[in-house]
């Protein structure tokens, strides 16, 4: 379990979550990822390694915009070290990413069922079964999304959740 560090706010906030996520880098990590919400858009960018890889990438594509968003540096627990591992993941219909420190223990079983709704999943990680049961349960309150699809979840976790569709919305929660 690493770290989260999220922001909603007025100020632009890449500089801010990169600064914040550093100063837990103590605890070890494999990996790292961003996401923003830009003008109803989010914007996700993700690097296997340290931090500074995330830098570069943000630096070699002129930044990350937005005033609402949330970096992840992971240590892997289900699935390997690999740029779609990587966190935030996002769901299939909402325009929703989630960010998550933990171990989703139910993830087989609720993943079988969303498979069976139709959901097609691009990574090995519990995270984005959650992402996915968000966004299954999104009805436009976000934070009703994250209450109902943590009613469903058994594990011990930390999570930060932004969606495109309500961009002054940062919801986040804890278990363990
Ligand atoms: N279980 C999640 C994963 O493997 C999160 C691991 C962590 O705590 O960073 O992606």
């Amino acid at each position: 379990m690493c770290g989260i560090v999220a922001y909603v706010g007025s100020k632009p906030c890449q500089n801010l979550l990169i600064e914040g996520i550093k100063r837990l880098e103590y605890r070890g990590y494999d990996s790292s990822g961003i996401a923003t919400l830009h003008n109803g858009k989010l914007q996700v960018v993700k690097a296997v390694g340290r931090v500074s890889n995330l830098e570069d990438k943000l630096e070699a594509m002129g930044g990350l915009a937005g005033t609402v968003g949330m970096v992840h540096t992971r240590w892997a627990t289900h699935g390997g070290v690999t740029d779609v591992n990587c966190h935030p993941h996002i769901d299939d219909k909402a325009g929703i990413a989630v960010v998550h420190n933990g171990i989703i223990e139910n993830y087989a079983s609720l993943k079988k069922l969303l498979e069976e709704k139709g959901h097609a999943f691009h990574s090995q990680t519990d995270t984005e079964v959650l992402a996915m049961l968000i966004g299954e349960l999104y009805e436009g309150d976000l934070e009703a999304a994250v209450q109902a699809a943590l009613r469903e979840v058994t594990g011990a976790y930390a999570i930060a959740v932004i969606c495109a569709k309500e961009p002054n919305t940062l919801v986040v929660a804890r278990k363990g």
